[in-house]
C-alpha cells in the first residue's frame, strides 16, 4: 500500500532493519541522525529563529542530549521534564516553561531552578507567576482557530482572546513581570501554512496597540510547533513552510521583526522512529466478509495514541509488500474496543499475512512511547531503542546489548 522508498532510503531501511531484528516487538527504533539532519535543516530554513524543541514529543535522554549538543533550547511541560533537561548540564537560561496550565508550587520550582521565561495566558495564573517567579518574563498565548487544517489540533484548551492578552501584558508590567511577547501554536501537523499568516497578523495587531497605548515594547514572537512530519497525507516541503511564514513576517513587521522562537517537536523527531509490531491473530467476522481484522501486539494503549479519531495516519508496512493485498481493520491487543487504530480508513495489508508476522508503522518518532500507559490489561510500556553514532541506547541512555 505504500512505497517503503518514498520514506526511507534503502540504507537508513538496512540499517534499521540490522540494528532491530533480534528485539522482541513491540519496540520503537529512533535514528538520531534523522534527528540532527532536520535540526540543521529546520536551521537552514529559518537562520533568524531561536529553537525551544518541545521535550514533549520525545524526551529521550539520547535525542536531548544530541539537541544540547546542536545548540537547541528546550520548551518544557513539567517539572519532570526541567530535572530531565537540567540533569544533562543545560542552563536554566536555554529553557521556558511553555505549559500555561501549572501548579503554583511547580512555577516556584522552576523558578528556584533558574527558569526566567514563562508562557500565560489567565489571569490566575499571571498572579502565581508574579508571585512565585518574580520580574520574569512573560509570553502571552493566543488562541488561534486551526481545527480543520491540522492533523492533531491544540486550539480550544490553550491561549486566549487577543483583547485578553493585551489586559494579561499590562497585568504581568504592573505586577512586576517584564512583558516579553506573544505565543501561538497553530496545530500540530498543520498542513495549511496561511493558518500562520493569521497568527502573525493578530500578534502584529498587538505589538502595535499596546506599544501606543501603554508604552509597552514587547520583544518576542513565539510562533510555536505545527510543522510537518511524513505521514500518509501530503504536506509541503519545511522549506516552503520557512519562506512563506518570513514573508508574513516581513510584510507584517518591515525591517523590525521581533525575535523569533520556534517549539518544534514534531517535525524534528517524528521520521527518525519506526514501530514493529507483530501480528497476533488475522481473522474474519463471518464466513462472507471481506474485510480481515488484523490485531497487533500493541495499540492505542501502548504507542498509537495519536491514531485516535484517526487523525495522525501513518504509513505501515509489512514483510509481505508486494504481493495481492485486501482491506483490513488495524485493531491493538488489549480488551477494550476502543483500541482500533484504522477503521475507516481503508488500509490494505497483504492477503497472506499471517501471525507471527511483523508490520512496520513508520514515522512513529514523536508522541509514542512517552504516550504509552503503565501496564494496560498487564502489558508493559513498549520500549524504545535509540540508534546513535556511538551505539545503541535505552530512553536513559543505557548502553544496549544485543539480546541473545
Ligand atoms: C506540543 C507543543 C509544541 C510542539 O508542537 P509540534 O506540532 O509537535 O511541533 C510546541 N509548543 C507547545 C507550547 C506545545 O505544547
Amino acid at each position: 500500500m505504500f512505497n517503503r522508498e518514498e520514506y526511507l532510503s534503502n540504507s537508513e531501511w538496512n540499517a534499521f532493519l540490522e540494528a532491530s531484528k533480534d528485539f522482541a516487538t513491540p519496540n520503537i527504533f529512533v535514528n538520531t541522525t534523522s534527528i540532527h539532519h532536520r535540526f540543521v535543516q529546520l536551521k537552514d530554513s529559518f537562520p533568524y529563529a531561536h529553537i525551544y524543541y518541545a521535550v514533549k514529543s520525545n524526551p529521550g535522554i539520547p535525542v536531548l542530549k544530541l539537541l544540547d549538543q546542536l545548540g537547541s533550547n528546550f520548551d518544557i511541560a513539567s517539572r519532570y521534564e526541567l530535572d530531565r533537561v537540567l540533569s544533562l548540564g543545560v542552563s536554566p537560561d536555554r529553557t521556558s516553561y511553555g505549559n500555561t496550565i501549572k501548579k503554583a508550587k511547580d512555577i516556584a520550582y522552576f523558578y528556584e531552578k533558574g527558569v526566567r521565561m514563562y508562557a500565560t495566558d489567565s489571569k490566575e495564573d499571571l498572579k502565581n507567576i508574579a508571585k512565585y517567579a518574580p520580574n520574569s518574563r512573560i509570553y502571552v498565548r493566543i488562541l488561534v482557530e486551526n481545527s480543520t487544517t491540522a492533523d492533531w489540533p491544540l486550539s480550544r484548551k490553550f491561549g486566549c482572546h487577543p483583547d485578553m492578552a493585551y489586559d494579561l501584558l499590562v497585568q504581568a508590567r504592573d505586577l512586576g513581570l517584564t512583558p516579553y511577547g506573544i505565543s501561538f501554536h497553530v496545530g500540530s501537523q498543520q498542513r495549511d501554512i496561511g493558518q500562520w499568516n493569521d497568527a502573525i497578523a493578530k500578534t502584529k495587531y498587538l505589538f502595535e496597540s499596546i506599544e501606543e497605548e501603554e508604552g509597552i515594547k514587547l520583544s518576542m514572537i513565539n510562533m510555536g510547533g505545527g510543522f510537518p512530519a511524513h505521514y500518509i497525507q501530503p504536506t509541503n516541503e519545511l522549506k516552503e513552510y520557512a519562506s512563506e511564514i518570513t514573508r508574513y513576517l516581513q510584510d507584517d513587521f518591515g525591517e523590525d521583526v521581533p525575535m523569533i522562537v520556534l517549539e518544534p517537536g514534531r517535525s524534528l523527531v517524528a521520521d527518525s522512529g519506526i514501530l514493529t509490531s507483530e501480528v497476533v491473530l488475522v481473522s474474519r467476522k463471518n464466513n462472507t466478509a471481506l474485510q480481515r481484522w488484523v490485531y497487533l501486539d500493541t495499540g492505542k494503549f501502548n504507542g498509537l495514541i495519536e491514531t485516535l479519531d484517526e487523525s495522525i495516519k501513518y504509513p505501515v508496512i509489512t514483510e509481505k509488500d508486494g504481493s495481492k493485498e485486501g482491506e483490513v481493520i488495524l485493531a491493538g491487543p488489549t480488551c477494550d474496543s476502543a483500541d482500533i487504530m484504522y477503521e475507516h480508513e481503508k488500509y490494505k495489508l497483504p492477503v497472506d499475512l499471517k501471525i507471527g508476522d511483523k508490520v512496520y508503522w513508520l514515522s512513529t518518532g514523536a508522541y509514542t512511547s512517552s504516550y504509552a500507559s503503565v501496564s494496560f490489561n498487564g502489558f508493559p510500556p513498549i520500549k524504545t531503542y535509540y540508534m546513535t553514532k556511538d551505539g545503541l541506547f535505552d530512553e536513559n541512555d543505557n548502553p544496549i546489548a544485543k539480546p541473545e
